[in-house]
């Protein structure tokens, strides 16, 4: 997936990891050279080569949630660049679950660390001169978060291009789900880029128009 240079300040890279697709994204201030990493779901040195490729220092990782296709390869990275892990507390019992039980995933599956941070609404991550701000998103995961950055918003598994995250897994809530896309990300300004968390990237005002489960007809 290629994104393109969002703004002068900031580099995003973008990868595509592991069986479910899931996108791993790496941001990191043109200024400063340092990084952040959000969901390393797998392929690790995959992950690595890219941040080498841009050459960022990774500070921080951040989970978006907690499950196991967006935290896979948090381990290895952790222990690669030094970063510390964050993500929402909400998620840690789902995301420790997944690796003991294998549940829907395969058991070879590593188990993540333990966060370093554990993140909540309006926290803020700063990166260098990059500026991001929490938004707590519950219902496809009880700790799912969306990180909102200068113009653009990572937003997970909560919302997708023309979709949003399932919500029929445990701890998912659909009314929920919608109610928070609704009230805290559709508030944003029609221009934002949405990097998600699978699928290609869009923004809020085409899924305000075209998004079939944010039209109150369904
Ligand atoms: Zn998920
Ligand atoms: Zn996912």
């Amino acid at each position: 997936m290629a994104i393109p240079d969002f703004e002068e300040k900031m580099v995003v890279g973008a990868l595509v990891v592991g069986p479910f697709a899931s996108n791993c994204y790496i941001v990191g201030s043109r200024a400063t050279k340092e990084g952040l990493i959000i969901d390393p779901g797998a392929e690790a040195e995959a992950i690595i080569q890219e941040v080498t490729k841009l050459g960022l220092t990774i500070k921080t990782i951040v989970a978006t949630h907690g499950h196991i296709d967006h935290v896979g390869a948090v381990g290895p990275i952790k222990e690669a660049t030094g970063a510390i892990f964050a993500m929402h507390a909400d998620d840690i019992e789902i995301m420790t679950g997944h690796s003991r039980r294998g549940s829907m995933f395969s058991s070879s599956w590593p188990s993540p660390p333990t966060p370093d941070l554990r993140l909540a609404e309006g926290d803020a991550i700063n990166i260098g001169d990059l500026h991001f701000t929490v938004i707590h998103t519950p219902g496809h995961t009880p700790g799912g978060i969306c990180l909102l950055g200068d113009g653009l918003i990572f937003t997970g598994d909560t919302l997708f291009q023309s979709s949003i995250g399932r919500y029929d897994m445990p701890g998912g809530d659909g009314a929920l789900l919608v109610e928070n896309i609704q009230s805290k990300l559709m508030v944003l300004s029609d221009d934002t880029l949405v990097l998600p968390g699978h699928g290609p990237e869009t923004t809020i005002g085409q899924e305000r128009q075209w998004n079939p489960f944010l039209q109150n007809i369904i």
